[in-house]
């Protein structure tokens, strides 16, 4: 197959961020971002080939077909548009695929409707998702589009680990289970962290700590994920930059009965006001950090909260997995904080668990050690790269489809 290049889609509730990917040599000729999709004050920013300087436009931008299109638009006069003969496929980030999508597929009619089957347990992200969909379809209907799930790489925890402990009959009818999400970057960076080691992924048990915005931890047993610390939504598990992670169920009742809160406005709560941002004001760990640095009193809580939830989560998943070789620090926190990284680990030298200050200080871009030398298990700072990894299985699965 001569067509080397992947597109790889995510659209999000307000926004579509787009990558093209060449499998060749994993470059990226060209990214780009519309925000604000539906409002007045849209944006599109366009990387083009070869470091050539970013294009903007504050064009309003309606809806997700109005973005897709400009997107293509913008590809298009680089000359990389979707009929571009090096264009193998469309690769598509799906946030739910529910129990029956274990790995990628390609999208036809009845792919669409089990995403649509699934937008009560994901009423943020599917419909989004299944928009971009449609578009790119409509704008390329030759082309194979492929949807990659966040969710299909935690299809595999045992069912004690998927399972919460309530009513069967209830959770079946309702589809109420753990799911994870992440999946893409839990499983890149998780096999990224073996080739780091040297050793090959079905050998080694991995502790992955996605920490962006939204966080999430995974423990996976030679390159097969036994847990994950989302659940039925990403609310579930570590504090986040505005979600709260786990709380006592009873907190919802008790706000609906005593403070008089609906439903959705718990959610928003939950959701959108919690987290770093509900404990002191700022989501972004590099403002709560300038604050800590700075004597701020909230600040230095949210930061503590975050850090104790964090080493649970690490305690916990050594138990999950019994012998744990590394620990990898992934996405925007994970890869560029060292006072989390450090306040983390810290303590836990009885679980072979440390970091080197001078080794952990430093930034850096690649894959790298932070744990002493020699010690019992790794800890690992392990960049993820989320576009790289969905163009990856996209382009693995059209190949298989369309061999030679
Ligand atoms: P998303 O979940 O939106 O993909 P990212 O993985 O890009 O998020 O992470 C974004 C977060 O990373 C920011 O909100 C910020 O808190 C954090 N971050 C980025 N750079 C730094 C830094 N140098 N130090 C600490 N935190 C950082």
């Amino acid at each position: 197959m001569t067509a080397t290049r992947v597109l790889v889609l995510n659209s999000g509730s307000s926004s579509v961020k787009y990558q093209l990917v060449d499998m060749a040599d994993g470059s990226r000729p060209a990214a780009g971002l519309v925000e604000r999709i539906g409002e007045r004050t849209s944006r599109l920013v366009h990387r083009p080939p070869a470091g050539g300087p970013e294009r903007t436009s504050d064009a309003p931008v309606a809806d997700h077909e109005a973005a897709l299109k400009a997107a293509a638009a913008e590809l298009a006069a680089d000359g990389l548009g979707l009929g571009a003969p090096e264009l193998a496929a469309v690769g598509h980030r799906v946030v739910h695929g529910g129990l029956r999508f274990t790995e990628p597929v390609l999208i036809d009619d009845e792919v669409l409707a089990e995403i649509e089957r699934l937008v009560p347990v994901a009423p943020l992200h599917n419909p989004a998702n299944l928009r971009g969909i449609r578009t790119a379809q409509a704008l390329s209907p030759r082309l194979p589009q492929v949807a990659v799930f966040d969710t299909a790489f935690h299809t595999t925890m045992p069912e004690h680990a998927a399972r919460y402990a309530i009513d069967t009959a209830t959770a079946d009818a309702h589809r109420v289970r753990r799911y994870g999400f992440h999946g893409t970057s839990h499983a890149y960076v998780s096999r990224r962290t073996a080739e780091l080691l040297g050793r090959p992924p079905s050998e080694v048990n991995v502790i992955v700590l996605h920490l962006g915005n939204g966080a999430s931890a995974s423990a996976v047993r030679g390159g097969v994920c036994v847990e994950t610390s989302m659940g039925l939504t990403p609310l579930e598990g570590l504090v986040m930059g505005t979600r709260s992670g786990d709380v006592d169920p009873a907190v919802v009742f008790h706000l609906s009965r005593v403070a008089g809160m609906s439903v959705d406005e718990i959610d928003t709560l939950l959701n959108k006001r919690s987290g770093l941002l509900g404990l002191c004001g700022d989501n972004d760990m590099r403002e709560v950090r300038r604050r800590v640095d700075a004597g701020d009193a909230d600040a230095r809580l949210a930061f503590d909260v975050y850090v104790h939830r964090l080493k649970k989560y690490l305690g916990a998943y050594c138990a999950v997995l019994g012998r744990v070789d590394a620990v990898a620090f992934t996405a925007g926190v994970g890869e560029n904080s060292a006072p989390v990284r450090a306040a983390a680990v810290g303590g836990l030298e009885g679980l072979g668990l440390a970091v080197d200050p001078e080794r952990n200080e430093p930034p850096g871009g690649e894959p790298r050690l932070i744990s002493p030398p020699g010690a019992r298990v790794a800890v690992a700072v392990v960049p993820t790269d989320e576009e790289l990894e969905i163009a990856r299985q996209t382009y693995a699965l059209v190949s298989e489809e369309n061999p030679g």
